[in-house]
């Protein structure tokens, strides 16, 4: 909820130099946005309402365990990939990832396993197994991917929301167009920028029509009838381009950034719950949390769902906070944590597994499966795995459910067996080694995340139109999986990297370093 402060013998004047930046929430967006404007000079605090950072991307410790409580499969690392760009801006020398082969393997409810390879060779012999002649879907798909990539890590400024933001854009939209592979046309692009990836899939491949969708849901929230297909054909891409697996778990990731910003001179600070943003002449003065703190800002970065900025900026919301629907249209996430004895999972074993078992996906039809990796000792007491389990749920369904009452807990257990069932077609015995099994629902998320509603994932990607520009006003920002582009560790972390880098442009002489500004942002453009 948002305080007017009718006036404030310390509110910063307009137009003078900068001192405070508050980022609320240190999920990966936020995160990637504070520790590149830390170094940048600026001074930078993250209050975090939970006891350690990562949101969606957080690992919990129980029991000797480190689960990862939401994402577990981590791309984007690979030279000048999402994840190099934001180490290069913030100053972070090596982040603490191993590379993953295969990046996963996709269970459809006929046929073998399907490897998604990083390695290109393999990959391209491996989808020439399962569905050869639609070779031009892989095609397309790459070449696109490629464009699309190139654009998003030039950071545009999507959607534009004024003149100089729409004059940027068309300037790195003609600098990408220029170095288009042959046998894309810009022609072609304008057209997937309006239409649905179905349109590249034959109609007379079934398998790799559900293969595709399967991959979209993860990575896009919707399948290929409904994704945008320009955003479909990058999605497509990250397992491609190779994934990691975080030493300690994917909350290795936020702690690597929350560590560099400390380094940098700024601060993270847990159990720090916002619950108000004081205003004054429409700009924010501080920042108040529940624990009775009270920050001074000058630029406000909202690291949250549009859901969670409107609940805070309340009537200062601005129109666009002010008309969302009053639910999210989205999805939510079940998800079940199970500790279990190594002995069941083969030497070598692949560590991320699609399962789909029928349609429509999602609900338990369709999961997903990631196991902690052998080596890593941090993760599980010894002789023991972890694994989270996920499947896709409809907020609907659970909402109004009393969480105490019976009729949550029937569901609960139907959910977490559908999960096993999907599970043990991976890893047969797996539900009667797990020793330990945690189900988290879509209450757990908003417990966990605070997250309105238990909404994961951002905007199903249908429409390029549909995330929110980053500038809700002069002084405040969105960051997080609600802007382009979008949901992943990798895209909330180009999503964070373009929030600094905008707001180091809008404070333009503004900067305590000014060089080190300027030079970041050159180098995030190049
Ligand atoms: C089940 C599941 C599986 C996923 N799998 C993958 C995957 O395999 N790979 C992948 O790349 N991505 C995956 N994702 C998506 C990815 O996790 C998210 O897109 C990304 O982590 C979201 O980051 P965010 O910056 O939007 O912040 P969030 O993760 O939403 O974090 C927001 C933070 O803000 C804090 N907060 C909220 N309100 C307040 C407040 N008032 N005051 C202070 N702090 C507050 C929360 O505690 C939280 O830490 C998955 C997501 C889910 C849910």
């Amino acid at each position: 909820m948002a305080v007017r402060l009718p006036a404030m013998e310390d509110a910063t004047p307009a137009g003078t130099r900068v001192k405070h930046v508050v980022v609320v929430g240190a999920g990966i967006g936020g995160l990637s946005a504070a520790a590149v404007l830390a170094r940048a000079g600026l001074d930078v605090t993250v209050l975090e309402a939970h006891i350690y950072a990562g949101g969606c991307a957080g690992t919990f410790f129980h029991q000797g365990y480190r689960f990862d409580a939401g994402a577990t499969l981590a791309a984007g690392f690979y030279p000048g990939g999402p994840m190099d760009a934001l180490a290069r801006a913030a100053g972070i020398p090596a982040w603490p990832v191993r590379p993953e082969e295969p990046a996963l393997t996709v269970h459809l409810p006929q046929g073998d396993p399907i490897q998604r390879w990083s390695d290109p060779t393999r990959w391209i012999a491996e989808r020439a197994r399962v569905n050869g002649p639609a070779e031009s879907f892989w095609e397309w798909q790459e070449q696109t991917a490629a464009a699309v990539w190139a654009l998003a890590s030039a950071l545009p400024p999507w959607p534009p929301a004024s003149l100089p933001e729409l004059t940027d854009l068309a300037r790195i939209g003609v600098s990408v167009l220029r170095h288009l592979p042959s046998g894309l046309h810009a022609g072609s692009l304008a057209v997937d920028a309006l239409t649905s990836a179905a349109r590249h899939l034959p109609a007379a491949h079934p398998q790799l029509r559900l293969f595709v969708d399967g991959q979209l849901l993860i990575s896009a929230q919707t399948t290929s009838a409904h994704a945008n297909a320009l955003y479909a054909a990058a999605a497509l891409d990250l397992p491609r381009r190779g994934v990691v697996q975080a030493e300690g778990g994917m909350g290795a990731i936020a702690h690597t950034l929350a560590e560099s910003i400390k380094r940098l001179g700024g601060r993270v600070l847990y159990r720090h719950e916002v619950t108000a943003i004081r205003m004054h002449a429409g700009a924010p003065v501080s920042v108040e949390t529940r624990r009775g703190g009270s920050f001074p800002v000058d630029v406000l970065i909202l690291n949250l769902t549009p859901w969670n900025a409107a609940a805070l900026l309340g009537s200062d919301a601005p129109y666009r906070l002010r008309r969302l629907p009053e639910h999210p249209a989205g999805w939510g996430a079940f998800t079940v944590y199970a500790g279990i004895d190594a002995s069941v999972v083969p030497d070598g074993f692949p560590l991320h597994h699609q399962v789909i078992l029928r349609q429509p996906l999602g609900e338990g039809n369709s999961a997903f499966l990631s196991i902690s990796p052998a080596w890593d000792a941090a993760r599980a007491p010894a002789g023991r795995r972890a694994v989270t389990l996920s499947t896709h749920t409809r907020l609907d369904s659970w909402r109004g459910l009393e969480k105490d009452g019976p009729a949550y807990s029937e569901r609960e257990a139907v959910y977490t067996e559908r999960l096993f069932g999907a599970a043990e077609r991976v890893l047969p015995g797996i539900r009667s080694a797990a020793g330990l099994v945690l189900p988290g629902t879509p209450d757990t998320f908003v417990r966990f995340t605070r997250r309105i509603g238990g909404w994961v994932g951002g905007f199903p990607q249908t429409s390029l139109f549909r995330s929110f520009a980053p500038r809700l006003a002069p002084a405040i920002w969105l960051a997080g999986d609600s802007i382009f582009p979008g949901q992943s560790v990798a895209a909330t972390a180009l999503g964070g990297l373009r929030v600094a880098h905008a707001v180091l442009r809008s404070l333009g002489t503004c900067l305590e370093h000014p060089a080190a500004g300027q030079q970041l942002a050159g180098d995030a453009i190049r």
